[in-house]
């Protein structure tokens, strides 16, 4: 196992928070298991929970649609901006009372940055109305029934699935949250672990259903990992060299063909 979780993912890397953790790769139960075991042999192993709920919030609509490298120097700016180490400062408060122009320029580097910097502003002044600031949010994501949060976070505009969904993870601690980005829907159809037309919510229902609680956080943040290092959208590691992808004795390849050299969407394979 390696402990070199990288400073740029989505889950804010090691300074973001969670606990290290070990798994026992001899107890999967379900071949969705056993892939998550093997990538706690190649990545660090850790569980989450306790971040900040709306600083995971702000950092999960930073990074939609753009990547990590993008989205870390735009929440770091705007953190130094409008938060204090000491904490006295209320980011909800900072951002519900930002001006719109000031946040936009400040997150720039994040890319569509009137738009998210719209959303954020608003979700602050939603929040602050609603559960009076950072504590109250924690509290809700924390403690209140993780449907009833999800359902309540979806409806906030700017929130898709897997924003909910990471902020129940990281912020909440709540386990068998296993979020779909795009790697995690592309890179569950091709090994056959979910219906090569399934979409993002059919991959989480079946992803969460095999993978026990406890793993689905890390699981989520290396199967992000393993797909920008192996199993990349248009030229899959095993593409070239079948003995190049670590995981390809437990992967059907759906929609990977390395003897012409052809790469489909699983939802697009014969
Ligand atoms: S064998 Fe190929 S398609 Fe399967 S996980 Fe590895 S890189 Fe991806």
């Amino acid at each position: 196992m390696s402990d070199d979780e990288p400073t740029k993912n989505i889950s804010g890397g090691a300074s973001g928070g969670g606990t290290e953790t070990a798994f026992d790769p001899a107890t999967a139960g379900t071949r969705a298991e056993a892939v998550v075991d093997r990538l706690g042999e190649l990545y660090w192993t850790k569980t989450y929970g306790g971040r900040d709920a709306f600083e995971c919030l702000v950092r999960t609509i930073l990074s939609q649609n753009t990547s990590d490298t993008a989205s870390q120097p735009a929440h770091d700016a705007l953190m130094e901006r409008y938060s204090t180490e000491s904490g006295d400062t209320d980011l909800v408060d900072a951002l519900a009372e930002a001006d719109q122009g000031d946040l936009a320029e400040t997150i720039r580097s994040a890319g569509l940055y009137n738009q998210k910097s719209e959303r954020i502003v608003a979700l602050a002044g939603e929040i602050r109305e609603e559960f009076g600031g950072e504590a109250g949010f924690d509290a809700f994501v924390r403690e209140e029934d993780p449907d009833a949060v999800r359902d309540r976070l979806l409806e906030m505009n700017g929130v898709g699935p897997k924003t909910a969904d990471c902020v129940l993870l990281f912020a909440g601690g709540r386990g068998g949250v296993f979020p779909v980005d795009t790697h995690v829907h592309r890179i569950a159809r091709r090994m056959g672990l979910a219906p090569a037309d399934a979409d993002h919510e059919t991959v989480r229902e079946h992803i969460e259903r095999d993978v026990p609680a406890e793993k689905c956080g890390f699981g989520h943040t290396a199967m992000i990992q393993f797909g920008r290092e192996y199993c990349k959208a248009r030229k899959p590691a095993c593409l070239d060299d079948p003995e190049a992808c670590p995981l390809a004795d437990r992967c059907d390849q759906v929609g990977v063909y390395p003897e012409s050299g052809e790469v489909v969407d699983p939802s697009d394979a014969v």
